[in-house]
């Protein structure tokens, strides 16, 4: 609901990751990088990538009409409006849960992962702290690549977000397979999501959709909503609504309202 800066901006290199065409790493994406009349580059570890330098970067703070409020570092500047119009959507008892649960709030960063899984592109919850930076314990908090938020801009909104808070919202079976039927959770838990085989990774995409369901925009309600698939149609929205992220315990009657089918 507002936004305030923390300090003033700082420039700062990036590199922004673009997803490959496909499943596999070596195809190259099928969109423009920020760097538009360039190529993508390529590293064999991370994937496809464009470096942007001087970019200006700040940290935000974030306060939901209900007063919960939200860390967010290393946001571009020119990306803060995204961070905002996304959290707004996340029903504030939600945001609650993601602050008792991340304490530290979110982090932008040009990779995410480690290893042979370290990838420029996409979200994490991860289990270890970055030593690089030493004011954000990552175990506490939510990271999110640049080039995750490029990729999906066009709603402006910032859907991996959606789906990394979806996995912060299967803790204590917040949302959980357990309301879906035994055929639908069957299938959910083996949709293979990108790259990653996670049981949970269809389940998080349909709380992603699912907020992006209730918004009052035409193009992102749109977005949440496609019979054809099962992570966005209205078995699975019903589904939800029973578990009790979606239920009174962490909805304010209007948010339920925001949330029933239409
Ligand atoms: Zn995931």
């Amino acid at each position: 609901m507002s936004i305030q800066f923390i300090g003033q901006p700082y420039r700062q290199d990036i590199i922004v990751g673009g997803y490959a065409s496909g499943r596999r790493r070596n195809q190259e994406p099928n969109y423009f990088g920020p760097n538009l009349l360039e190529n993508w580059e390529r590293d064999s570890v991370r994937g496809y990538y464009q470096s942007i330098s001087n970019e200006d970067l700040v940290n935000i703070m974030y306060t939901s009409r209900n007063h919960v409020t939200i860390h967010i570092y290393r946001v571009r500047l020119s990306d803060v409006s995204m961070v905002e119009n996304t959290l707004d959507l996340i029903p504030s008892g939600h945001l609650r849960w993601l602050k008792q649960r991340k304490p530290e709030g979110i982090i932008f960063s040009n990779s995410a992962g480690r290893g042979n899984s370290e990838i420029y592109t996409g979200g994490l919850n991860p289990i270890y702290d970055d030593r690089s930076t030493d004011f954000f314990d990552e175990r506490d908090g939510i990271i999110i690549t640049y080039g995750a938020l490029w990729r999906n801009q066009n709603l402006r909104i910032i859907s991996t977000l959606m789906h990394e808070i979806g996995h912060v919202m299967t803790h204590s079976g917040k949302i959980s397979y357990r309301y879906f039927s035994a055929a639908d959770r069957e299938t959910l838990s083996n949709t293979r999501v990108s790259r990653n085989p996670g049981r949970l990774e269809a389940l998080c995409n349909a709380y992603m959709y699912f907020i992006c369901y209730s918004s009052l925009s035409p193009a992102v309600h749109l977005y949440g909503d496609r019979s054809s698939d099962l992570q966005r149609n209205s078995e699975t929205r019903a589904a939800l609504r029973r578990c009790p992220a979606f239920t009174s315990r962490m909805l304010s009657s209007t948010e339920i309202h925001r949330f029933r089918e239409r």
